[in-house]
């Protein structure tokens, strides 16, 4: 099933300003920024370890992460697992019972495939699969 924890999410009001945060103290460093237009976000992934930290900043004022900073203010708004298949994982959660946001992945940052699962179905937790090559 799931392999590693890919990344953790993180929605930030302003991506520089978190930038400092997270490059002047904790040390990390960020591998560019890019626009995801069909999610309203402009991303920022942060290397560490086997893992990644994803900045992300609302690029409208209706995209999920401006709507999610609304209700609960800046802070872990996903976590985002590896999978090696994600079709196969997606079809897997459903045979589960698993309520899925997306029924077919999706692009992410970076090339990936990715999916949500709903919250309802995951104790609270907005859960993302994500495949990468
Ligand atoms: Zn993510």
């Amino acid at each position: 099933m799931v392999t590693k924890i890919d990344h953790i999410g993180i929605a930030v009001k302003d991506l520089n300003e978190s930038l400092k945060f997270y490059e002047d103290v904790l040390g990390l460093k960020a591998e560019g920024t890019e626009v995801v237009e069909e999610q309203k976000v402009k991303v920022a992934f942060l290397p560490l370890g086997d893992s990644e930290v994803e900045l992300l900043e609302s690029t409208e004022e209706d995209g999920p992460i401006a709507k999610y900073i609304a209700k609960k203010g800046e802070g872990i708004q996903h976590i985002a697992y590896r999978v090696d298949d994600i079709e196969k994982a997606i079809e897997d959660m459903k045979k589960k019972g698993i309520r899925m946001i997306d029924e077919k992945p999706r692009y992410g940052a970076g090339g990936a495939k990715i999916a949500f699962l709903h919250p309802k179905s995951t104790h609270g937790v907005l859960v993302e699969l994500c495949e990468r090559k």
